[in-house]
């Protein structure tokens, strides 16, 4: 349980697989309830609920089917989550997709669909979420960026972009938001072994691996233990920062 006592309400998109299932669970022992946020994989968000509440039986799971960058859905997923718990105290915009390509041939639709997802739907989560967390004065709202955000990747231009963005978007979130008690932080993975890089050829995973100085691949809980530091009580006084799990890789 928290310092205050209170209920307090998670809502983390992309909850239902990969690092945002690791998330929802980290963030289900620390008390927290929560409403796992999926786009198509009712059977994964329920699996994750389920999850959820045996590691901590006080809790309550919501799974919530939603697109994040469709305006409407993700109002619905906030009136949802009010009706419910009455707040929302943290949001983590883990969501995210990639339609790699090198720049020379990537279409505008795949330029379109990565930033729509990775970065439109972060935007359009948090000036929701931002109203809630106003009114309550306490929020803390971690964005799910990557290494690529900050060093960028070949045949990943759409995917670093809206990465990068993410992270200008959290620091303008954390200045806006500082006098509310409202903090916004970014975490920025390395090479974490999900459904994501589970797609990556064996060349092209070697040559990553290669790359970091741990010389092994980071799992999901590794980047969940980062944001329930960030999303807890404890870290009131850190806001607009990057925290990168990455075994090293970017440094
Ligand atoms: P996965 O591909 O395993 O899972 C993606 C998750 O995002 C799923 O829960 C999926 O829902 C959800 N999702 C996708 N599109 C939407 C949408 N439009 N609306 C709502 N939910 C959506 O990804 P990872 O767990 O690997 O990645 C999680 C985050 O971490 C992403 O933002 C990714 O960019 C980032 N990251 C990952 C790294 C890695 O090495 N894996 C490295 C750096 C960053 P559903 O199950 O319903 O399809």
């Amino acid at each position: 349980m928290n310092n205050e006592n209170i209920n307090r309400c998670a809502v983390v998109t992309g909850g239902s697989r990969g690092i945002g299932r690791a998330i929802c669970l980290e963030l289900a022992k620390m008390g927290n309830n929560l409403c796992i946020v999926y786009a198509g994989n009712e059977k994964a968000a329920l699996e994750t609920a389920d999850l959820c509440k045996e590691a901590n039986a006080e809790i309550k799971a919501l799974t919530i089917r939603c697109d994040v960058s469709n305006e409407e859905d993700v109002k619905n997923l906030f009136d949802k989550c009010i009706s419910e718990f009455g707040r929302v105290d943290i949001l983590v915009n883990n969501a995210g997709v990639t339609c790699d390509n090198l720049l020379a041939r990537m279409t505008v639709e795949e330029f379109d669909r990565v930033i729509n997802t990775n970065l439109r739907g972060a935007f359009i989560c948090c000036q929701n979420v931002t109203r809630i967390m106003m009114k309550q004065r306490y929020g803390r709202i971690v964005n799910i960026s990557s290494i690529v955000g900050v060093h960028g990747n070949a045949g990943q231009v759409n995917y670093s972009a809206s990465k990068a963005g993410l992270i200008g978007l959290t620091k303008s979130i954390a200045k806006e938001l500082a006098t509310r008690n409202v903090t916004a932080n970014a975490v920025a993975p390395g090479f974490i072994a999900t459904d994501m890089t589970q797609a990556m050829s064996d060349a092209a995973k070697e040559a990553t691996l290669a790359q970091i100085p741990m010389k092994k691949v980071g799992s999901p809980e590794d980047v969940a233990k980062a944001v329930a530091f960030l999303a807890s009580e404890d870290s009131s006084y850190i806001t607009g920062q990057v925290l990168m799990v990455d075994g090293g890789m970017g440094c």
